[in-house]
């Protein structure tokens, strides 16, 4: 028995792939799949996923893993390379690259690898983090055109800042920056990340990359997965280790910052800051057992939470607690822990098993 297991739906991952797709009908799906594939297990996650036309990670490690695990679809390193035996291994793994710096183009023309790379230039549109300035744009596609041997294909990539603000304002001034640079190429284009799919036909392109509502979750902060059709795959399982029952006045956990306004009983869960809960859940966030909502009581600490099962039925060692999924979203908790669903998602921790189903 496993008191604490992160469960997979591998149809929900499959269902919200499709969504993806009808949203986006005339697009190829890159799944992003970094981190951990947002916490639901690189290798499982890319495994249930066998219609994605490409996977995207961060790091190079993450695309090692990927094929040392068999797979042989098309990966792209979303950050690149950044040395020459950097590339000298993503060549043998052919993985796509992402290009976003001079020095990235410089390791190119050095490179004298076995056969050509497919490239993605990633141009800066307005986010500020990593891209070819408009501006430098023109002369970088030329030096990767220029490669020996030329590239085997060349695309274009760029990420939005703003895709989630129901104002697309800043989308389109993004968009508008992007439209000259590609003006009479005939290139492959992406744009789009989760938020952009869902709200912004207009970044579609001909690659679009999903990450967040390809594991049911909304981007938005004013709606749930289930709002946009979409169907949370991680549930966040875990088991009731001891009941306790506190006079009024008694106080919980660390610090005993929650105190028993009344005779209470709690129940103590195998789940805390070592599974990946931000310690800054407060008092009063839910978590469902036996299909009811129980709020915490006290702080979160590393093994263990505690819930106020006072108005609860009957509630025995042994039963299960979703501390977040299918019945209850990821999207609350982030809320109530000041967070956002990203990182509830990615910091599930290394101990928590993965069971995909
Ligand atoms: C992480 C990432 C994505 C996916 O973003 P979501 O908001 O999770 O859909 C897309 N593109 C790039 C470049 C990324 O780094």
């Amino acid at each position: 028995m496993r008191l604490i297991r992160a469960r997979i739906d591998s149809a929900a991952l499959r269902a919200n792939l499709q969504a993806i797709r009808a949203r986006a009908p005339a697009s190829r799906v890159m799944a992003v799949v970094k981190a951990n594939a947002y916490g639901h297990g690189l290798v499982p996650t890319a495994l249930a996923l066998p219609d994605a036309d490409a996977f995207a990670v961060a790091r190079l490690e993450e695309a090692i893993t990927l094929r040392d695990n068999g797979l042989k679809r098309r990966i792209v390193l979303l950050e690149g390379v950044f040395d020459a035996a950097q590339l000298a291994q993503a060549a043998q793994l052919e993985l796509d690259l992402v290009v976003h710096q001079p020095l990235q183009i410089e390791l190119l023309e050095r490179f004298r690898g076995p056969r050509p790379l497919p490239l993605w230039l990633k141009v800066d549109t307005g986010m500020n983090r990593l891209g070819f300035r408009p501006e430098e744009f023109r002369a970088a596609w030329e030096r990767l055109r220029g490669l020996q041997p030329a590239p085997l294909q060349l695309r274009v990539l760029t990420h939005l800042a703003c895709a989630d603000e129901a104002d697309g304002g800043a989308t389109a001034e993004q968009l508008e920056r992007l439209r000259p640079l590609v003006a009479g190429l005939e290139v492959e284009l992406s744009i789009a990340n989760s938020a952009a799919i869902l709200a912004q036909p207009s970044t579609h392109a001909s690659w679009v990359r999903p990450g967040l509502a390809l594991y049911g979750v909304s981007p938005f902060a004013a709606q749930r997965g289930a709002q946009l059709g979409l169907r949370p795959a991680m549930t966040l399982e875990s088991t009731v280790i001891a009941l306790r029952e506190v006079a009024s006045g008694e106080r919980v956990g660390y610090g005993g910052v929650w105190r028993a306004q009344r005779a209470s009983r709690l129940a103590i869960v195998a789940a805390g800051y070592g599974d990946g809960l931000p310690r800054g859940i407060p008092s009063g966030a839910p978590v469902l057992i036996g299909g009811h909502r129980a709020p915490l009581a006290g702080r979160v600490s590393m093994d263990m939470i505690a819930a106020d099962i006072t108005d609860l039925p009957p509630v025995s060692v042994g039963d299960r607690v979703e501390i977040w999924g299918s019945r209850l979203a990821v999207e609350e908790l982030a809320v109530a822990a000041g967070t956002i669903p990203y990182e509830l998602l990615c910091g599930v921790s290394q101990r928590v098993p993965i069971e995909l189903v």
